[in-house]
């Protein structure tokens, strides 16, 4: 792959790492950048060069465009990856690189601006023949909010434009509850994201968080590769992803699947994108489109072998994708564990040294993680410290494996959330696959067990 010959990675952690693995095999060179909390991480120390770019707040340094596009030019670096989270999905940074003739790994910044705005993310998907939650055309004001509600029919969810998050969400039982709820949903939406423009949507009482990978090549030509099953969520984030889901047969995969690519090829969209669903009664329906690598890619990984990082740097080159629709192939099932440095039943935040570290291995098990024996837990960013996926030839397997595995993995002196997988992997309903978005919630309300 010619055109991309040195990649800055503008990001920190696992994902990091994960790049950089991508780059080494390819043979692409490498630039870390970090924060001066940073200067000891595992990316930092395994990139070819780094650069530090500021301070321990990630406002300084891990989102500071032009502190990021002056490492560039320092370094030489001809392209950006941005990985997730930080500048992964901002416009404006896919723009300035653009006009510094350094290439962003991610899509157009237009399609980045149209999935966004949840409004026009919506409209869009709908016009691409996605199906999508039954809700408002558009933007809701207060004054016709009651109507539009009683039209969709109760209970309803007010949700910001410009949401994230879950926040700005506010739920609707009945008539009496849709003003407060409107203005309520504003206010957070004005205080959270500076724009208080929400909409609604009918509120679907149990679905499954389900969600198909996209790939396009900018040209026009797109594959999907399946869908990752993320309900089980704690606040809105993913805490266990797998694939496939327990909830779809191939018919219902490949149909879903093929609705999504062909909507990415009428869109011309290019590289990695993740367009999500509530899934409910066998129906699907859009929520949002991620236009970037997520978190749980490496499940993806695990059943179709296709690494996913080499196809958005192949894309962004112009050397296309690797793999055709036909080439695409689900073998077995994986499942991932984030691993967070939490409390794992308060999921209070746990940094501080790592005092002994052991990474469990074996056929079917990967371990993306930057944290060794010794590594300190920086207090300033995100508590993910690793991620656990194991693949087997069945889910039954892939289960078998995951508790042998979670009994091998030690990570000593802070708390982690390896425990409470450990009682998961053994609950009857997660053996049988039988859980919703709210499955955790109640399950970790009702005290665990
Ligand atoms: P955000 O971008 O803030 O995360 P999403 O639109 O992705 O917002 O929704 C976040 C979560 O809120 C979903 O994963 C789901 O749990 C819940 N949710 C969103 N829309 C609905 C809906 N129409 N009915 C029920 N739950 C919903």
């Amino acid at each position: 792959m010619p055109a991309i010959s040195k990649i800055l990675i503008a990001n920190r952690g696992e994902i990091a790492l994960r790049v950089l693995r991508a780059c080494k095999e390819l043979g692409i060179a490498s630039v870390a950048v970090h924060s001066t909390a940073d200067a000891d991480a595992m990316h930092v120390r395994l990139a070819d060069e780094s650069v530090c770019i500021g301070p321990p707040s990630s406002r300084d340094s891990y989102l500071n465009i032009h502190q990021i596009v002056a490492a560039c030019e320092i370094t030489g670096a001809d392209a950006v990856h941005p990985g997730y989270g930080f500048l992964s999905e901002n416009s404006k940074f896919a723009d300035i690189l653009e006009a510094h003739g350094i290439t962003f790994i991610g899509p157009t910044a237009d399609h980045i601006r149209l999935m966004g705005d949840k409004i026009t993310a919506k409209e869009t998907a709908k016009s691409l023949g996605i199906p999508v939650v039954p809700g408002s055309d558009g933007e809701v004001k207060p004054e016709n909010a009651l109507e539009i509600a009683k039209g969709i029919g109760f209970p309803v969810l007010i949700k910001a434009t410009a949401g994230g998050g879950g926040r700005g969400m506010k739920l609707a039982m009945n008539e009496g509850e849709v003003e407060e709820a409107v203005a309520a949903a504003r206010q957070e939406a004005a205080a959270a994201f500076g724009n208080d423009a929400v909409y609604m949507e009918k509120y679907l009482g149990k679905p499954r968080h389900i969600e198909i990978q996209v790939f396009g090549d900018g040209e026009g030509n797109a594959i999907h590769l399946g869908e990752r099953d993320c309900s089980l969520q704690r606040r809105h984030q993913k805490v266990w992803e797998e694939a496939n889901s327990p909830a779809l047969d191939n018919e219902q995969r490949m149909k879903i699947g093929e609705i999504c690519a062909d909507a990415m090829r009428k869109l011309k969209y290019r590289g990695a994108g993740t367009i999500e669903f509530l899934y409910e009664n066998g129906e699907f329906y859009f929520i949002e489109m991620n236009t970037r690598l997520q978190v749980e890619h490496p499940v993806t990984e695990a059943i179709t072998g296709i690494d996913l990082v080499y196809e958005q740097i192949r894309v962004a080159s112009g050397a296309g994708l690797s793999v055709t629709q036909d080439e695409v192939v689900f073998r077995g099932h994986a499942i991932e564990c984030r691993i967070n440095a939490e409390d794992p039943r308060t999921f209070t935040p746990s940094p501080g040294t790592i005092t002994h570290y052991h990474a469990p291995g074996g056929l079917g098990v990967r371990v993306d993680s930057g944290v060794y024996a010794g590594y300190k837990i920086p207090p300033y960013y995100d508590s993910l410290i690793g991620k656990l996926i194991v693949h087997g030839r069945t889910r039954e397997e892939c289960m078998m494996r995951l508790r042998r595995v979670l009994d091998e993995f030690v990570i000593d002196g802070v708390k982690t959330t390896l425990p409470l997988f450990q009682d998961l992997v053994e609950n009857p309903d997660i053996k049988s696959g039988d859980y919703d978005i709210h499955w955790l919630e109640h399950y970790l309300a009702d005290g665990a067990k």
